[in-house]
């Protein structure tokens, strides 16, 4: 029993380690081929099934003070009957702004861009310059891009929109956060206000939007993302000064914000737009404004964001929860991530690696105690399932991305592994088994047993192709004396050295078998009576030769007697063929020992 399981112990730490051998191959493997990206991908749609399950439950945790003001469609539509021709006279978002103030918001925040000024209404820029220059709580936007020099020549942001970032980390924000140019916005609102700031976003490859950077470089400066300036204001805090520890966690008076490799904060999200953040059409405001209605919403103290998102507008992008999600509301959902410290921490690739390993050893162990295939693949069915309810949860509780692709896979490389190890195992017990049938432990030669089945087939095959064959008896001289002499150890070693010798020196057709004791055979196969009886000189000359080592360094001669029989001439059964020997075996026995009996 103990042996059993060491065995098992054993079987299940090899596919460990050639789990592990070839889990590293397919790790470099997969770093220099498509692969790679494939696994990102699937593990992105992992996040995105996580975080659409999750967002149900997420009600309660959306801020009720985030209110978006946005140019929906039918805000569109009535705005475009009312001003006439696209964009919106910017005396309408001049009053705005001043209408929204009297009732004391904590912020108004456009992710809308005011980029050239408008030459047939520039007392509309005016106006509008002033209502948000005059104001310390109202947020401009501007663009980084990378635009060539020769299509706009990239301006020099005054310091005022810089913050000093000290990054202890690994995170690397030449990848993807470096930008050449910028679009800046109306020269007179970039002098006058020190509130404006980038409205950038990433997109991961497959084109969904699953973060948003807080921190982004131009002209070797960081400048921060407007949502992160409009976030930290709601709170009061005007942070010129931010910190990356170690771990790659933006420091903020907020608490930290987690930075992917490139820079990237990954947003979680409370599902679709429409079920989430408070939204408020802008033909309403007007309404309010133009004192056509009663206003549809208190201002005072909240988060107001003005945006698009009227379809026609095309300020959609797709984000994990939903297919068509507003670009404004990607903004308060990192707003509200920050409020609440809920962004998303991805574990490290390490850490990922780490969970598949332990998941790997959980299912070897799992494949190798269960008795049963349909067993082994529930469990590891099983294992899985966990896992993914620990990833989830994980998610849920903790805000964690751990990885589930990776693990997965890990799990049926595995899988596969453990059968194929269990099967070439099985192939070699096989082997041991059959081998413990057929040969005799002492002298390695054949058995009895495998000898009369050989003697029957020889006797069969030469029946039917009508040729012949031989065998020919052993018996060693006067070994009951020999055993009491130099005792049985010296025997044994004597037993096994004729046996070596026999195998040695006969043809690798001829079958060498311990027959009993101290008596072997050998079959001849293809060989007649006169041809055997020259093998059989020749073994017993080779025997008497030189002497045997016994133990304790001692040395003795041994000489054996034989006998020849052979097919058809001496019977056409193994029995009469075996007497045949056996009887000319005991002629030489008579003779005098130490030779070949006739
Ligand atoms: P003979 O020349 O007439 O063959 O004399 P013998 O003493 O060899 O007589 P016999 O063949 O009848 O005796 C066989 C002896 O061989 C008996 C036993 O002591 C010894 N023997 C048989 N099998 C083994 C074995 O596996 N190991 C050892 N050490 N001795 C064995
Ligand atoms: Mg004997
Ligand atoms: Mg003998």
């Amino acid at each position: 029993m103990k042996k059993f399981l060491n065995k098992k112990v054993k079987v299940f730490l090899l596919s460990f380690v050639l789990f592990a051998a070839i889990l590293s191959a397919i790790v470099v493997f997969v770093k220099n081929t498509g692969i790679n990206e494939f696994i990102t991908s699937m593990e992105n749609s992992s996040f995105d099934l996580r975080q659409k399950v999750l967002a149900s439950s997420k009600n309660d945790k959306v801020n009720k003070d985030l209110v978006i003001l946005t140019i929906d469609d039918a805000s569109y539509e009535y705005l475009h009957e009312k001003y006439g021709e696209w964009p919106l006279p910017r005396s309408v978002y001049a009053n705005l702004v001043n209408y929204i103030e009297k009732q004391n918001p904590k912020v108004i925040a456009f992710d809308l861009m005011f980029v050239k000024p408008m030459k047939n209404a520039p007392q509309d820029d005016i106006a509008l310059v002033k209502s948000i220059t005059s104001n310390d709580n109202v947020y401009a936007a501007m663009n980084f891009d990378d635009q060539e020099a020769d299509v706009r020549t990239p301006i020099d942001l005054d310091n005022k929109f810089k913050v000093n970032v000290q990054n202890n980390s690994k995170v690397d924000f030449s990848q993807d956060l470096t930008f050449t140019n910028c679009r800046s916005i109306l020269p007179q609102l970039m002098s006058g206000t020190p509130n404006i700031a980038s409205v950038n976003v990433s997109r991961s490859t497959d084109g969904y939007l699953r973060k948003l950077p807080p921190l982004m470089k131009y002209k070797g400066e960081f400048y921060p993302h407007l949502a992160l300036k409009v976030g930290l204001k709601a709170k009061d805090v005007q942070s010129k000064d931010f910190q990356i520890d170690k771990n790659g966690n933006l420091i903020t008076e907020l608490g930290k914000i987690p930075l992917d490799k490139t820079g990237g904060a990954i947003l979680n999200w409370y599902g679709t737009a429409d079920k989430t953040f408070t939204m408020v059409p802008l033909y309403k405001v007007v309404k309010a404004m133009n004192g056509e209605i009663d206003s549809p919403i208190d201002f005072n103290n909240k988060i107001i964001y003005i945006g698009t998102t009227a379809v026609s507008l095309y300020d959609t992008k797709t984000v994990p929860v939903d297919k068509l999600y507003p670009g404004v509301a990607i903004h308060t959902t990192f707003i509200n991530n920050l409020l609440d410290g809920n962004f998303i921490k991805r574990t490290s690739t390490s850490v990922d690696i780490a969970l598949s390993l332990i998941l790997a050893a959980l299912v070897g162990f799992i494949i190798f105690k269960s008795p049963t295939t349909l067993m082994s693949i529930s469990f590891t069915m099983l294992t899985t399932l966990i896992y993914i309810i620990f990833a989830y949860y994980m998610m849920k509780f903790f805000n964690v991305w751990v990885a589930i692709v990776m693990p997965a896979a890990t799990i049926l490389v595995m899988l596969i592994l453990t059968y194929v190890v269990k099967y070439i195992l099985k192939s070699r017990d096989f082997e041991n088994q059959y081998k413990l049938a057929t040969i005799d432990g002492l002298t390695e030669l054949y058995n009895h047993r495998y000898f009369q089945e050989q003697m029957l087939l020889q006797v069969t095959n030469c029946k039917r192709y009508n040729t012949h064959f031989s065998m020919i008896i052993i018996d060693i001289d006067f070994f009951k004396k020999f055993n009491d002499v130099y005792g049985h150890q010296s025997g044994d070693a004597v037993l096994k050295q004729v046996a070596a010798k026999l195998k040695k020196n006969v043809r690798s057709c001829d079958i060498v078998c311990r027959y009993g004791g101290e008596e072997m055979t050998i079959i001849l196969p293809n060989t007649d009576y006169e041809e055997a009886i020259i093998t059989a000189e020749k073994i017993c000359h080779l025997i008497a030769e030189k002497p045997f080592k016994l133990v304790n360094n001692q040395e003795s001669n041994v000489t054996i007697s034989l006998g020849v029989a052979t097919y058809p001439q001496d019977g056409d059964a193994p029995a009469q063929i075996i007497e045949n020997a056996d009887k000319r075996l005991y002629v030489a026995k008579e003779n005098g020992r130490n030779q070949v009996g006739k």
